[in-house]
């Protein structure tokens, strides 16, 4: 920013970030109370088959109304979450609160094969956290089966040997586990073989410029061919166009994520679509928010 302005533009650059700095820090004492006073929620993002074109399973994405600032990202508060600890106690809502989520919907004969939850490594990293998602299994009375945890690639690849360990631990669970931003850190493959992973996440970075003539085509085609032969799961992420959907079925990807079929919505909204073909339902939607 400094550079922009020109020379000499030092003190405007440092003021710019005290004030990031100072609403950061404001953000962390309303996030102390936003749990307690209810702000915050969870949305679900539906993963398509890309054959039957039905719901095959949600992703809970958690989502802060601030009283004042309107919804705040999940981009914006996770690190921050993160780096106050606050993140122990939201994960465990959030478990909680998906994995209530999906029994309710199971109990009602509203099939999905998992509920995706998203945790961080801060989460991941304390030593109570396997005894936390046993207990919410406990508690929740889900069937570990349909809960999948999403841990990112640099998470699990940062100490892969002492990782695997615990991996598998949790596993034994009975629950799935996901790599989530699957090419954006540096998987080592011979890792990928040993761990306990049921699912690869491929980036969104990756789907936005995918085509037969492009490198990221190249790469796709590349993961979709490897997961076959470890017979892992794929998870297309952030699919937006038919051209996209068209290249990801072609090559024989499961499940798509993306706005193309639908962002992540309120549970409501999402319940009735739960176990209905996706594909002809929602051509109008698709139609009226532009995407196709
Ligand atoms: P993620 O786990 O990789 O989630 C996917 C993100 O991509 C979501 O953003 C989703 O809304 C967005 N997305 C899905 N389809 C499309 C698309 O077609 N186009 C575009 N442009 N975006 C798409 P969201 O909900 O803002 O979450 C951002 C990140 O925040 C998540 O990335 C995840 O890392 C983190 N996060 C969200 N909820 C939680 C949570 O409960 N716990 C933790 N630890 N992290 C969370
Ligand atoms: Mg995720
Ligand atoms: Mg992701
Ligand atoms: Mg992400």
């Amino acid at each position: 920013i400094a550079k922009e302005r020109g020379g000499g533009c030092f003190t405007c650059y440092r003021q710019e970030m005290n004030l990031a700095d100072e609403s950061s820090f404001l953000l962390e004492n309303d996030l102390r109370d936003a749990l307690n006073k209810g702000q915050l929620t969870l949305h679900y993002q539906p993963q398509i088959d890309a054959v039957s074109g039905k719901i095959s399973s949600v992703e809970a994405l958690c989502r802060w109304e601030h009283p004042l600032l309107g919804m705040v990202a999940p981009d914006r508060f996770i690190p921050i979450a993160e780096a106050s600890g606050l993140i122990v106690p939201i994960g465990d809502w959030v478990l909680e609160t998906a994995c209530k989520q999906a029994k309710v919907w199971l109990d009602e004969g509203k099939h999905i094969h998992r509920i995706a939850v998203n945790v961080s490594a801060y989460q991941f990293n304390k030593h109570d956290f396997l005894n936390n998602v046993k207990r919410v299994l406990r508690e929740t009375k889900l069937p570990p089966k349909h809960l999948e945890i999403e841990l990112t690639e640099s998470i699990i690849m940062s100490d892969a040997e002492e990782n695997i360990g615990k991996l598998l631990k949790l596993k034994r669970l009975g629950i799935e586990l996901a790599v989530d931003d699957f090419g954006t850190g540096y998987s080592s493959l011979a890792y990928l073989k040993q761990l306990p992973i049921s699912t690869l996440k491929i980036d969104r970075s990756f789907i936005s410029n995918i085509g037969d003539d492009t490198t990221e085509g190249a790469i796709v085609s590349a993961i979709l061919t490897l997961a076959q032969k470890l017979k892992l799961n794929v998870v297309a992420e952030g699919v937006e166009t038919s051209e996209q959907f068209d290249f990801l079925r072609k090559n024989q990807c499961g499940l798509i994520q993306g706005f193309l079929f639908s962002p992540a919505r309120p549970k409501e909204e999402i319940q009735q679509f739960i176990g209905k073909q996706f594909k002809n339902d929602w051509d109008t939607c698709i139609n009226k928010n532009g995407n196709k």
